[in-house]
């Protein structure tokens, strides 16, 4: 096999390249830094911040959830379903979003009218 990093003709079941040092073999697919697996986004980050965000909405648990399968698939260099669940992962952040507004909507407007009704009350006396 080839090194990865410096190109070196290495036997197949060498562990460490000749020339280099590099380590050629590891327990899963050999990925290089800078690979196609680097580019896919698991939106781990902002399914955790959204999902924070908007605690009361349990939605961004599923973006969670696809951005944890997204970095599995990765993981495993099964780069299509790394995608397919990466993209996923994306769009359950924006249903969290959107479901997370709403439910702040509904609850500030059930708020309001209540503080309105306490008001009145509080008037008549
Ligand atoms: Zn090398």
């Amino acid at each position: 096999m080839y090194c990865h990093k410096c190109g070196a003709l290495n036997e197949d079941n060498a562990w460490r390249c000749t020339r280099c040092g590099t380590v050629l073999h590891h327990d899963g697919p050999l990925l290089p830094a800078g690979s196609e697996s680097a580019r896919i986004a698991t939106h781990l980050a902002s399914a955790i911040l959204v999902t924070i965000f908007f605690l009361p909405s349990p939605v961004g648990l599923v973006a969670i959830y696809y951005a944890l399968t997204a970095r599995g698939r990765i993981a495993q260099g099964n780069l299509d379903a790394a995608r397919a669940a990466s993209k996923r992962a994306l769009i359950w952040c924006w249903i969290s979003v959107a479901v997370g507004i709403a439910i702040v909507a509904y609850t500030s407007r059930y708020l309001l009218g209540y503080m309105q009704n306490f008001t009145r009350q509080f008037q008549q006396f």
